[in-house]
C-alpha cells in the first residue's frame, strides 16, 4: 500500500490522540474530572485506528459513502464495515467499544467519585481492545509509540488491569465491587407482608444518638462495603441497620421479600438479574456484559462446594435462560466437577436456535466455534465469548 498523506494523517492522529488521553490519565489521579478527557480522546484514538484498518483494505471504504468520498464513516459505520470484511471483532472488545460510543455522546453527564471508577474500568478495557488491534494489524508495538513521559502511566493501566484487586476509598477491593455497590444503592427499599421500608443510609442508623454511642460518629466511608456517608450500604454489608427492627440488617430476623438486593452476591442470580434488567430495557450490551463476568467467575470455581450452583431465576429470554445454564455446564465441566440437576431442566433449553448475545453488527456465529454444551441447548454463543481475558 502506498504511503499518502492520509494514510499518515489517520494513524497518526490516533498516536497523538492516544498519548493526549494519558495525560489526561495521568491528571485524573489528583482531578477525576479529566476521565472524560481521557476518554473523550481514547475513544477518537479507536476511531481512528479502526479508520485507517478500513482504508488499509480498500481506499474507499473510508468514506461514509463510497460513491461520493468526502465525509468519513461515522465509528458505528467503520465497526459494522470491519465485520463484513471478516476483520472479527471480539464480543468484549465490541462492548468496551460500544460503551466508549455511548460515554462519548454522554459524557458531560460523568461524575466523580464512584463513577470514576467504573469510567476507570472500561478505560481499561478499551485500551486493552486498541493495544490488541494494533498488534494484530499493524507493525511495530503500540507501546513505541507511547510518549516516554506516558510510558509509565500506561505500564500501570495494563498492570492494574491484570489485578483482581483495586485500590477504592483507600482499601483493597475485588475489581467489580464498586459497580456492585452502586447497583446495591439503586435498591433504595425492602417490602415485608406489603410494607415498604425505605433502607438506612450509612451514618443515619439510630445507634448513632444512642447513649452508648455518644463521642462516636461515623467514618468518611463504611469500614465494610466502603459505601460513602449518607449512601446506602453495598450488600450484605454487615454495618446496615435493618429498617424494621434495628439490628443488624444482615443477621436480624425479619423474613424480607425477595429483593434485587440479596440476588446481588451470588453470581448465577446476579448475572440472571443483571441480565433480565438488560432484556427488559431491550439492551444487549449489559446482558452480554453480565454473561461474561459470569462466564469469568465460573472460570476460577475449582471445588466440589463452588460448584453447587443455585438456579437463578428467569431472565424473561429463552436464549439467556438456556445460555446461563449452559456457561455453567461448561467450566464445571472443564474442571471436572458436579454439575447441579437444573442443567437439565426443560426451560434451559432453547426452543430454536438462539443467539441472545448478537447485535446488528454482528455476523452469525460459526457453529463450528459453538461448544457442545451450548450447541445442545440450541444456544449458539461462540467459545471466544466465554473468554475475556
Ligand atoms: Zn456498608
Ligand atoms: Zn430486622
Amino acid at each position: 500500500m502506498e504511503k499518502t498523506p492520509l494514510r499518515l494523517s489517520l494513524i497518526e492522529n490516533a498516536f497523538d490522540s492516544l498519548n493526549e488521553s494519558l495525560g489526561y490519565v495521568e491528571k485524573a489521579h489528583t482531578d477525576a474530572t479529566r476521565w472524560k478527557f481521557a476518554v473523550l480522546n481514547l475513544v477518537h484514538a479507536v476511531e481512528l485506528v479502526l479508520k485507517q484498518r478500513l482504508f488499509d483494505e480498500h481506499e474507499l471504504l473510508l468514506w461514509e459513502n463510497v460513491d461520493r468520498p468526502g465525509k468519513t464513516v461515522s465509528l458505528e459505520t467503520a465497526l459494522a464495515r470491519l465485520q463484513s470484511i471478516r476483520v472479527g471483532i471480539e464480543p468484549k472488545d465490541l462492548l468496551a467499544i460500544q460503551t466508549a460510543i455511548r460515554w462519548r455522546n454522554n459524557i458531560t453527564h460523568y461524575e466523580v467519585d464512584l463513577v470514576a471508577e467504573e469510567v476507570r474500568e472500561n478505560y481499561l478495557l478499551i485500551f486493552e481492545f486498541l493495544d490488541g488491534f494494533h498488534d494484530q494489524h499493524f507493525e511495530g508495538s503500540l507501546s513505541e509509540k507511547i510518549r516516554d513521559d506516558y510510558v509509565q502511566t500506561a505500564m500501570d493501566l495494563v498492570e492494574s488491569f491484570q489485578k483482581e484487586f483495586i485500590e477504592f476509598r483507600g482499601r483493597s477491593m475485588h475489581r467489580k465491587w464498586p459497580s456492585r455497590l452502586l447497583a446495591a444503592q439503586a435498591i433504595v427499599s425492602v417490602s415485608l407482608e406489603e410494607t415498604e421500608f425505605a433502607r438506612i443510609a450509612w451514618g443515619a442508623e439510630a445507634r448513632w444518638s444512642e447513649e452508648w454511642m455518644a463521642g462516636y460518629s461515623p467514618k468518611e466511608f463504611c469500614k465494610d462495603c466502603a459505601c460513602a456517608i449518607g449512601d446506602l450500604h453495598g450488600p450484605y454489608c454487615n454495618q446496615e441497620e435493618c429498617p424494621q427492627c434495628g439490628g443488624q440488617f444482615l443477621g436480624c430476623e425479619c423474613e424480607f421479600d425477595a429483593s434485587e438486593l440479596w440476588a446481588l452476591d451470588d453470581p448465577a442470580r446476579e448475572a440472571a438479574t443483571r441480565i433480565r434488567l438488560a432484556v427488559e430495557a431491550n439492551l444487549i450490551e449489559p446482558a452480554l456484559r453480565a454473561f461474561i463476568d459470569f462466564s469469568d467467575y465460573l472460570s476460577t470455581v475449582s471445588e466440589a462446594s463452588e460448584a453447587d450452583i443455585p438456579e437463578p431465576e428467569s431472565t424473561g429470554s429463552a436464549g439467556w435462560d438456556a445460555a446461563l445454564a449452559a456457561v455453567v455446564d461448561y467450566w464445571l465441566s472443564r474442571a471436572g466437577l458436579p454439575k447441579p440437576d437444573w442443567l437439565d431442566g426443560e426451560s434451559r433449553f432453547a426452543a430454536e436456535p438462539e443467539s441472545p448475545h448478537l447485535g446488528k453488527y454482528d455476523l452469525a456465529p460459526d457453529h463450528l466455534s459453538v461448544p457442545p454444551e451450548f450447541f445442545r441447548r440450541n444456544v449458539l454463543i461462540e467459545i471466544s465469548t466465554l473468554q475475556s481475558t
